[in-house]
C-alpha cells in the first residue's frame, strides 16, 4: 500500500459492486446502504447524493498502566491485576473507523487521503510509541475526571477527538486479536456506552440429529452432520458485553470477571466433550451452532448483568464457514447498528 494508490480505491466501490472485497483496507467496499431509490441510480452520476458507510483502518502502539491513585499497591494489585504492574506494559492496537455520508460528484463519501492524514494526525502521531496514562487530559489521573485507558475508554477518546473532523459512525479498536472495543455516534446512543468483546475458544464434538427421528429421516435434514458417531469443530466465542464506561476504571465491566464467566461457564464444561452426551441441555437440544450460541447466551445473561455490563451478542464460529450470532438484547434482536456491521465486517 503507498500513499499514491490511495487515490485510486474509492472508485471502485462507489458504483454497485457485483461482490464486495471483504477485508481490503484500501478498498472500503462497506455496505452501499443507501435505498434502492426510485431514480437515484439512474439520474444520479457516480452515485452522487446516495450514502454509504466506509472504513479505514490505522495501527499503533503503546503502553499503558492500571493504576488509580487513590488506591493502594495491594488494591490496585487486586482490582487490575498483572495490569498494575509499573511501570506498564504494551500492546499494538489495531483501530477501524466506520464514517457514513453521501457520495460527492466523485463517487467518495470522503477523499481517503484526508481520512488517512486526520486520522495520523489526530490519533496515531500523539499515540503511537507513547504511555498512554497521561497523553491525553481523559487519562490524567490527577484529575477527577481522568479514567483508566482501557480499551474501551481509549475508543471513546478517539471517537470523540476524530468526530471533529470526520463523519465518524463507529469506532472498533482492537487491543489484540481477542479483545476490542466498539463505540458508536449517534443522537439516540448514550455517548458513554462501550461494547467490549472478548474471543475464546473450546473443542467440541456433536452430532445433529433429532432423536424421535430416523437416521434416514435426520440424514435427510442434517446430512453428514447426522452421522452416528459425530465430528468436532474448533469453536471460536465471541462474547460481547455492553454498558456505560465507568468515569474512573474507564471500564464497561471488570475484565478479568467476565473472561472468568466465559472460562466457568462455558470453555471448561463444553471443551474436550461431545456435547449432545457431555452438556446436559444438549440430551434433548439439538446441538446445532444456532442452538449452541443461544445456550451460551442463556448461561452467561445473568451472570454478566451482575457485573454492571449487559450481555449484548454471542457470536460462535464453528468453522471457517458458518457462525451463529444471538443478540441477547430485546432492543437489538431486531436491529443490528449499521456501524456495528460496518465494523465487524472491516
Ligand atoms: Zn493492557
Ligand atoms: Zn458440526
Amino acid at each position: 500500500m503507498t500513499p499514491a494508490g490511495l487515490k485510486a480505491p474509492p472508485q471502485a466501490p462507489a458504483a454497485p459492486p457485483p461482490e464486495a472485497p471483504p477485508g481490503d483496507s484500501l478498498a472500503p467496499a462497506t455496505p452501499c446502504s443507501a435505498p434502492p431509490g426510485p431514480a437515484a441510480s439512474a439520474a444520479a452520476p457516480h452515485g452522487r447524493g446516495r450514502r454509504c458507510l466506509i472504513t479505514r483502518k490505522a495501527v499503533f502502539s503503546a503502553s499503558h498502566l492500571y493504576r488509580l491513585p487513590e488506591l493502594s499497591d495491594g488494591e490496585n494489585q487486586a482490582r487490575f491485576g498483572p495490569c498494575s504492574i509499573a511501570p506498564g506494559h504494551g500492546h499494538n492496537y489495531e483501530l477501524i473507523v466506520a464514517m457514513g455520508g453521501a457520495l460527492d460528484a466523485d463517487g467518495m463519501v470522503l477523499n481517503l487521503s484526508e481520512v488517512k492524514h486526520a486520522i495520523r494526525r489526530e490519533i496515531t502521531e500523539p499515540l503511537d510509541f507513547r504511555f498512554l496514562n497521561g497523553i491525553w487530559p481523559e487519562f490524567d489521573l490527577s484529575r477527577p475526571e481522568g479514567r483508566l485507558p482501557t480499551t474501551e475508554a481509549l475508543a471513546l477518546a478517539i471517537r470523540d477527538r476524530l468526530t471533529p473532523h470526520l463523519p465518524v459512525m463507529g469506532i472498533r479498536l482492537y487491543e489484540h486479536p481477542k479483545l476490542w472495543a466498539d463505540v458508536l455516534s449517534g443522537p439516540h446512543l448514550n455517548p458513554m456506552d462501550a461494547f467490549l468483546t472478548i474471543r475464546s475458544h473450546f473443542a467440541a464434538a456433536h452430532r445433529l440429529a433429532r432423536p424421535e427421528l430416523s437416521q434416514v429421516e435426520n440424514e435427510a435434514i442434517y446430512g453428514k452432520c447426522a452421522r452416528p458417531h459425530g465430528h468436532g469443530h474448533n469453536y471460536l466465542l465471541d462474547v460481547t458485553v455492553r454498558g456505560p464506561i465507568d468515569a474512573r476504571t474507564g471500564m464497561v465491566c471488570d475484565l478479568a470477571v467476565l473472561q472468568q464467566l466465559v472460562e466457568e461457564l462455558v470453555v471448561e464444561p463444553f471443551d474436550h466433550t461431545f456435547l449432545n452426551k457431555d452438556v446436559d441441555h444438549f440430551a434433548a437440544c439439538v446441538p446445532t451452532a444456532e442452538n449452541i450460541a443461544l445456550h451460551i447466551a442463556d448461561l452467561l445473561a445473568a451472570p454478566i448483568a451482575a457485573t454492571g455490563a449487559r450481555l449484548h451478542k454471542v457470536r460462535l464460529q464453528e468453522s471457517p464457514n458458518n457462525a451463529a450470532e444471538v443478540f441477547a438484547e430485546t432492543a437489538q434482536l431486531e436491529m443490528v447498528p449499521p456501524a456495528l456491521e460496518a465494523l465487524a465486517s472491516a
